[in-house]
């Protein structure tokens, strides 16, 4: 039975732990997922699409955003600013669809704070080393940058303890699978589901 509202993952992992590409693999199997797309004032990537990667704006942009209440949350990541556009997400959890995050842990925790009913995954890398082996064979960045994102994943793995779940990203295939389950998974759980209880005992 499907919950009456549209469930709210919020997925975190360290940059270059393969977040995309584990979640690239759940989406095919969950095809009526949405995921929302952020905004960031980073600039974009080779081959980054604005409009399907990120909505890339400009700092004035982006502050209005934050300044008008637009963003379900916002954070500063590694220079950069990011944020997730509250009005579609909000509208598709009303129509009962379920919605992805991909997000760092400050965004995360203030979305735990605003919605708690969110289901939170953590995605670890197996190891440090193995994180700056992935961002180095990414060659998108340079050695500065790759040093502040190693930096920044500490940070983010001593967060993981605040989530819901978590899990190892060794075998990207085994990591889908892990995260499929979890998402499915979560779909029972007591903290999204009152409703359901409520509605059973009010026809006893
Ligand atoms: P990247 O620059 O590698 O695309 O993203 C850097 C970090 O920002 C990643 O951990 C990514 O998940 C996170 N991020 C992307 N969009 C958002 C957002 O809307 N809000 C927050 N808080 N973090 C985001």
């Amino acid at each position: 039975m499907k919950t009456a509202k549209g469930v709210l993952y919020v997925f975190s992992a360290p940059s270059g732990c393969g977040k995309g590409t584990v979640l690239a693999e759940v989406r095919k199997r969950m095809p009526e997922l949405r995921y929302s797309v952020s905004a960031t004032t980073r600039a974009p990537r080779e081959g980054e699409v604005d409009g399907v990667h990120y909505y890339f704006v400009s700092r004035e942009r982006f502050d209005e955003l934050v300044e008008t209440g637009g963003m379900l949350e916002h954070a500063t990541f590694c220079g950069n600013s990011y944020g997730t556009p509250k009005e579609k997400v909000l509208e598709f959890l009303n129509n009962g669809i379920d919605v992805i995050l991909e997000i760092e842990t400050k965004g995360a925790m203030m979305v735990k704070e605003s919605y708690p009913e969110a289901v939170t995954i953590f995605m670890l890398p197996p190891s440090i080393e193995e994180l700056r082996r992935r961002l180095l064979n990414r060659h998108s960045e340079t050695e500065e940058v790759i040093d502040g994102r190693v930096h920044e994943a500490t940070r983010e793995i001593a967060m993981a303890e605040n989530y819901d779940y978590v899990f190892v990203n060794d075998v990207v295939s085994e990591a889908a699978d892990t995260l499929y389950g979890i998402m499915q998974a979560s779909k029972s759980l007591t903290k999204i589901n009152k409703d359901l209880i409520k509605g059973v005992l009010e026809k006893c």
